[in-house]
């Protein structure tokens, strides 16, 4: 007899998760027929409260970290990655355009904004966004400072004026990036993820047109183009991310350092954040990396997505979403039964968890009793959570301790000595599945008809525009208003000296930024650049085993791959060490300047005797279409 697994869905959605999950053989959780521990994964879009952390049971996990909002906010990642420069300095984190959080850095800006019109006259351009809105509400672009209106707290950042084109549509990157765990920092990067694209050609003489500047898709399907067929880009606005690098490979880009540029912000992002996350072993956090490529093709850093969309709006949606929930799933290791939770009901005596229907049906299913909370026991509950709102977050209690405190109605009750969550006894990790055009890069002066117009630039006065110029996006505008949290960040020179003067500890970050600059852009001369061998037809995936995760000096050793997912950290030998009890950033940074620098240098002699050296830990090389091992990779 064997319990299957249950989700719980807030508020009923996500609707994907849903589907995959029973699809999966998953149940789904019903307040009125389970016990309230009966589930194995909680699923919200927003945040989860701290006792919902407190109560967790080993066989229940969560889909956020807690505090992770330092990077998913807008102004907290701005203020993260300031803080980041100043120590470790602002060559390294310079993948984010400069940021000033109004009102309070007002003057900050109005010194950066007269400093740059001075050197570089009107042609620099800014973004304003209200911070805590999102799918692009409120924003508006602007050159001169008296365009900038506000009414809320917002962040106005150096807006990039020179993004890569293709066939004069702006796009950014949407990358699914998973965090298995902050303690250790575990993390996976998807290799399928979104391009999004504006629907009208991009031009800086029409800064009012959300449909040429902005690429979220919640703005762009209300746009007049979205259904044409825009020449390369196609219908709609979205493609795959496969369809991209199948382009990018199609102009005999280099597209290796492009990736591994986006690697190291998504690792560089998250260690402004890492030391501060609590532990909490059984939770997992899919983000949304929003990445902007420029003319010279270098990748920035916009946003840091908390629960990024899982709508299915398009084709290109039904290929990344299905699959890459589905590998979440098999990140987060389940079995396909919980005999976990079954065996703890049992040693207990409690009611059995929910059981699979494919048990013979001469066995006859217990029914046990329900002990639902009344009114009043649940309301007593809440308080008591509440009061418990300033212990640690991980709970000490034992958790069959806590399953007979809960039965017994004294359950929200904490120990005094503190201790982890005793570790999920996991099975063995399943296999991993052994699953074009010309660019413009200068401005497009198109003069499209401007179909939604901002208004005076200010959020109120937009959103009346928009009702004048836009009825359907005004109306999704008033009905999407909503509490969010995500996030930008950015980049700047003025900053950036007072910066480095700050730090005297540049060395490192300057390089690691430097030498992923060569041979990036499109159509390097074969002499100057030869690309690598994966591309010559002989390179082979590489196949991961799937039983037997690997220990290396005693430590574990995440799986290289699951599904799409592929282990981006930790990558070698010394970033598994540095991570393991506290985090070492500097050590880390110096990995990811070493392997930036290798992966720059690749056909030196030098670096791949030195890459063949000792190294007894796999890596893959994200962002490829077949990963090859970095080792692999790296042999001659
Ligand atoms: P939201 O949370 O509202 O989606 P984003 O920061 O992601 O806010 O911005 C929305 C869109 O605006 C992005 O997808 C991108 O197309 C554009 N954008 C945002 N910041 C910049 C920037 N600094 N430079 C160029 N384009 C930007």
């Amino acid at each position: 007899m064997a319990a299957s697994l249950v989700f719980r869905l807030h508020n009923r959605g996500p609707e994907l998760v849903r589907e995959v999950l029973l699809e999966r053989g998953w149940e789904e959780y019903d307040e009125k027929e389970q016990e309230e521990e009966d589930w194995n994964l909680y699923w919200r879009g927003s945040a989860f409260c701290k006792s919902e952390y407190h109560n967790l049971l080993p066989w229940q996990r969560l889909n956020h970290h807690p505090k992770t909002a330092g990077i998913t906010r807008k102004d907290c990642l701005a203020r993260n990655l300031r803080r980041m420069k100043a120590t470790f300095g602002s060559a390294l984190y310079d993948f984010s355009p400069i940021a000033f959080i109004l009102p309070n850095d007002y003057t900050r800006f109005l010194d950066e904004y007269n400093k740059l019109r001075l050197t570089r006259g009107p042609s620099v351009y800014w973004i304003c966004k209200p911070v805590d809105l999102s799918r692009g509400r409120g924003i508006f672009i602007f050159e001169d400072i008296k365009d900038l209106v506000y009414d809320c707290s917002v962040i106005v950042q150096r807006y990039i004026s020179s993004p890569l084109l293709i066939s004069g549509y702006k796009f950014d990157l949407r990358i699914y990036v998973c965090v298995k765990s902050f303690h250790p920092l575990t993390v996976y990067i998807h290799q399928e993820g979104l391009v999004r694209f504006a629907t009208e050609k991009y031009s800086l003489s029409s800064l009012k047109n959300l449909y040429a500047h902005l690429t979220n898709t919640s703005i762009n399907k209300f746009g007049p183009f979205y259904k044409t067929q825009k020449e390369r880009v196609g219908q709609g606005c979205k493609w795959t991310l496969s369809k991209f690098r199948h382009f990018l490979h199609s102009q005999d880009i280099n597209q290796l350092l492009l990736w591994q540029r986006i690697n190291n912000i998504v690792t560089l992002t998250l260690l402004t954040i890492a030391p501060s996350v609590p532990s909490c072993p059984n939770c997992v956090e899919l983000f949304g990396f929003d990445i902007l490529i420029d003319v010279k093709f270098k990748p920035w850093l916009l946003e840091v997505n908390y629960s990024p969309a899982l709508t299915l709006d398009c084709q290109a949606d039904v290929t990344v979403k299905k699959s890459l929930i589905s590998d979440l799933i098999d990140l987060m290791n389940y079995t396909s039964t919980d005999r976990l939770r079954e065996r703890a009901y049992q040693k207990h005596g409690h009611k059995q968890p929910c059981l699979h229907a494919d048990q013979p049906s001469h066995v006859p299913i217990p029914v046990l009793p329900k002990a639902k909370q009344s009114k009043f026991q649940k309301k007593t509950r809440s308080i008591q959570s509440s009061q418990t709102q300033a212990l640690p977050l991980i709970k000490t209690l034992h958790w069959s301790e806590k399953i007979n405190r809960r039965r017994t109605r004294h359950h929200e009750f904490v120990s005094d000595h503190k201790r982890h969550l005793p570790p999920v006894h996991l099975d063995k990790m399943h296999a991993a599945r052994g699953r074009t055009t010309n660019t413009t890069a200068a401005k497009n002066q198109t003069g499209q008809t401007l179909n939604l117009t901002f208004g005076p630039h200010s959020r109120t006065n937009v959103s009346v525009v928009n009702r004048q110029t836009c009825p359907a996006l005004a109306s999704w505008l008033r009905d999407n208003r909503r509490l969010h949290m995500s996030e930008v960040t950015n980049h700047d020179s003025a900053e950036t000296e007072a910066e480095t003067k700050l730090s005297g500890d540049t060395d490192v970050a300057a390089s690691i930024l430097e030498s992923p600059q060569r041979g990036l852009g499109f159509r390097q001369p074969a002499a100057s650049w030869k690309l690598p061998s994966i591309y010559s037809g002989s390179h082979r995936p590489v196949i991961i085993p799937l039983e037997g995760t690997t220990a290396v000096n005693g430590q574990h050793v995440p799986p290289l791959r699951v599904g799409d997912f592929i282990r981006t950290f930790p990558f070698n030998t010394a970033t598994l060490e540095a991570s393991q009890h506290k985090l070492d950033v500097k050590i880390i940074i110096q990995e990811l300047h070493k392997l930036t620098a290798q992966l720059a240098d690749w056909r030196s002699e030098e670096e791949e005797e030195d890459v063949e050296g000792e190294e007894d830990f796999d890596s893959l090389l994200w962002g490829q279409k077949d990963p090859p091992l970095l080792r692999q990779y790296f042999k001659p």
